[in-house]
């Protein structure tokens, strides 16, 4: 590939990643804002020891809230990373083996830190640890 047509190919990926990072910082605005309106009407209530169903649920929403909370700030510094390693030049290469990624995986993933074998062998890990 030459340098014009892959700088043309590294500023597709940074509008794709500027992009998405603008789509995760809503969703993030707007589950912080469901996280407080739980939070706010569980103080109006006042008593919500004399509502266990309600509480109930309401726990149960807030727990959903907080782990998409958790799933949206970790795709957002994945998201970083990536636009990060565009500025400093090692966009595209895979963190573990330092071997370029493969295109098509970026093109679907532009936040992709590692080649898909590196990665693979990164979630086996993960997976494996969690047991
Ligand atoms: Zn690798």
């Amino acid at each position: 590939m030459n340098d014009s047509r892959e700088r043309e190919w590294l500023d597709a990926m940074r509008r794709r990643l500027e992009e998405r990072r603008v789509e995760l910082e809503r969703l993030r605005q707007q589950t912080l804002r469901l996280l407080s309106a739980e939070g706010a009407s569980q103080a109006d209530e006042g008593t919500v020891a004399s509502h266990p169903a309600d509480a109930a649920t309401d726990v149960t929403m807030a727990e959903i809230e907080q782990s998409v909370l958790r799933t949206i700030e970790e795709e957002l510094h994945e998201v970083d990373a990536a636009l990060e390693r565009l500025a400093n030049g090692t966009y595209g290469y895979c963190s573990d083996c330092g071997r370029p990624i493969e295109r098509a995986r970026l093109e679907v993933m532009p936040w992709a830190a590692r080649c898909l074998s590196d990665q693979e062998r990164f979630e086996r890990e993960l997976e494996r640890r969690r047991r």
